[in-house]
């Protein structure tokens, strides 16, 4: 499980997290809406510590990680950009074993092989030699997940890992993710796909100006929503 408890985090005078709680138990997904601007990404980047916060803990089954190297937390933690971040100048296999050879010390031969597999995971193994450039956005976000997922991160993280997309490359990769929620992945997913939150999630936690006001079931938020600013927000995006 991934939990972090009363996160504060301010950017000089803006303060962004203002006690954020989050607690996302072993093999469930976790979607994160909110407004722009609310803090959705910055919660991200603390708890996998890009940002360290000012004030609060991050505990990855029941143990805090703040004292470990940050390095280790974000080889136990996947993480997945709206932006694809693929090195455009190396093929679609060698973005995928990359890291494997470079961090995870696998030999070349292995660390392509792994490779091989994730990119035949996500259908696309016909593609190994090609440049990233050459592929659509769709399949470019499907490379990037399978360069996480190689890996063997313990949980998951998405951020808006659809929202560059044309409309008709969305599916694809909503595909996939719940294809991983389904099979068991500790998921964190930050986003603006409300069919995805609402049917695929475990639970939905809605963020507005930098706090939680509402967490709980797809159902308990969407169709009960309790807040005024939860269901403002609701009435604006469905
Ligand atoms: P969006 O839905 O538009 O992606 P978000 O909920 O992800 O929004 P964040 O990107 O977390 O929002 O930004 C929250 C606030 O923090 C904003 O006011 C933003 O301007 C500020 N912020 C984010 N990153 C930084 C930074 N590196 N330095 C200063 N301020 C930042
Ligand atoms: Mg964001």
């Amino acid at each position: 499980s991934l939990t972090a408890s009363n996160i504060h985090l301010a950017f000089g005078n803006n303060k962004v997290l203002r006690g954020i709680d989050l607690h996302v138990p072993q093999g469930t997904t976790a979607s994160v809406i909110g407004p722009s601007g609310s803090g959705k990404s910055t919660l991200l980047r603390v708890m996998n510590r890009l940002i360290e916060p000012d004030q609060g803990d991050i505990q990855l089954d029941g143990r805090s990680v703040l004292q470990d190297n940050p390095d280790e937390l974000r080889r136990r933690i996947g993480m997945v950009f709206q932006q694809f971040n693929l090195f455009p100048h190396k093929t679609v296999v060698d973005n995928v074993s990359l890291a494997l050879h470079k961090i995870k010390k696998l030999p070349k031969d292995q660390a392509r092989a792994k490779a091989m597999e994730q990119l035949e995971l996500v259908g696309l193994a016909h593609k190994a030699d090609a440049r990233p450039g050459n592929l659509s956005g769709g399949q470019q976000q499907r490379v990037a997940i399978a360069r996480a997922l190689a890996m063997e991160p313990e949980v998951m993280f998405f951020d808006e890992a659809t929202s560059a997309l044309d409309p008709e490359l969305v599916k694809g990769v909503l595909a996939l993710m719940t294809d991983l929620a389904k099979g068991g992945m500790t998921m964190v997913v930050v986003t603006h796909e409300m069919g995805f939150s609402r049917n695929v999630s475990d639970t939905v936690t809605f963020m507005d100006a930098g706090v939680v006001v509402e967490t709980g079931s797809p159902d308990q938020l969407f169709s009960e929503p309790k807040t005024e600013r939860l269901k403002g927000f609701l009435s604006d995006v469905l």
